[in-house]
């Protein structure tokens, strides 16, 4: 018998998901989000709207296991440029392995998000014949410089590295191994939720759910039925009240600048919306709120563009140049272009 449900509710294609085959699994990345309390739709809400250059295939949660991007398509969990997983693996992460997520702090249950995370590990060594001594590797052994994850999360849940592999083979034997116990392997059973926005009347779900938590975090209160996954016109009407406060369009209807709205509010607005970048060409000598933008951006990454003054100067024009020099597909010029927001882009998300 299945003992999670596997949620399906793909992303839309774009820069987190660009529809590239991945042609065999040969490993596992275990990340966390690093965003404390921010839950697996939460996730797949913000890489569907912001679509920025990163993102995993499978976010888990206290509720879900939700894929977000198919097993059989590429992720971008790992940069190209961190060199160990060729080290270890003969490929790049992107190209062979499937990126897995744990959601985890302020009302996500670690226990629940944990039991969910190690059990589809071991779904994943089943599946694709990996052996868990060697085919799952934590994301800060492959980019120990720049990333933490997942021990980040399970350290502060007092789980080392080797007790989580530890429980990975564990229910890998009891759950899925034939002569681990098991009479059959488990095989999930896999749903396709799809939560379409704009939430209306008449959803239901988890999603839902989330979304009346936050209007009721952010003082708008649902007296009677309280957040009980239900969208009604109690609900409708806190979303009416909460948009008029916040000078959005009263619609009722929970789409893209009302959810946005409702995450500043919670003060966890990802940094893609305290970042914006402007999409035309900027070289030096150029002035005004796109450079402004760059700069706050850059500063943001660690490349000091002088002060955040909205001049394109020397100082700004030496900053874009030493962050170009990061990437090998970047030309090495200072000017700010499409390429360098992306990659720019990439950073701010990563
Ligand atoms: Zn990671």
């Amino acid at each position: 018998m299945a003992k999670y449900n596997i949620t399906q509710d793909y992303i839309d294609y774009g820069d987190s998901r660009s529809g590239e085959e991945l042609q065999n699994v040969e490993y596992i990345v275990s990340h966390d989000t690093g965003n404390p309390g921010s839950t697996a739709y939460n996730n797949r809400s913000y890489f569907d709207r912001i679509q920025p250059l990163a993102s995993a295939h499978t976010f888990i949660d206290d509720n879900y296991i939700l894929e977000i991007i198919p097993q059989t398509e590429k992720a971008w969990h790992v940069r190209y440029n961190a060199a160990k997983d060729n080290t270890l693996f003969g490929e790049d992460a992107n190209d062979a392995a499937i990126g897995v997520e744990l959601a985890y702090g302020s009302n996500i249950d670690f226990q629940d998000a944990y039991n969910r995370y190690v059990w589809y590990h071991a779904y994943l060594i089943d599946k694709y014949g990996l052996n868990p001594d060697t085919d799952i590797v934590a994301h800060s052994t492959l980019d120990p410089q720049r990333r933490t994850d997942p021990q980040n999360a399970l350290h502060q849940n007092g789980i080392s590295w080797d007790e989580f592999i530890q429980d990975v083979k564990e229910v890998y034997q009891t759950e899925f191994s034939e002569d681990g116990g098991a009479t059959e392997p488990a095989e999930p059973e896999v749903k396709g939720v799809s939560v379409e926005l704009p939430l209306d009347i008449g959803d239901e779900g988890q999603f839902v759910k989330e979304i009346q938590q936050d209007l009721i975090r952010t003082g708008f209160p649902l007296p009677i039925y309280g957040a009980d996954g239900i969208y009604g016109e109690e609900t409708q009407r806190a979303v009416m009240r909460f948009q008029s406060a916040y000078g959005l369009h009263v619609d009722g209807l929970v789409g893209p600048n009302t959810l946005a709205k409702l995450k500043e509010v919670l003060g966890s607005s990802s940094p893609a919306i305290d970042f914006p970048l402007p999409d035309k060409v900027l070289s030096l000598g150029d002035e005004g709120e796109a450079a402004k933008q760059v700069q706050r951006a850059l500063k943001d990454i660690n490349f000091d563009p002088g002060a955040i003054d909205g001049i394109y100067g020397p100082k700004t024009q030496d900053a874009v140049r030493r962050f170009q020099s990061m990437y090998a597909a970047l030309a090495n010029d200072g000017i700010y272009g499409p390429n360098t927001r992306k990659y720019i882009r990439m950073e701010l998300n990563d």
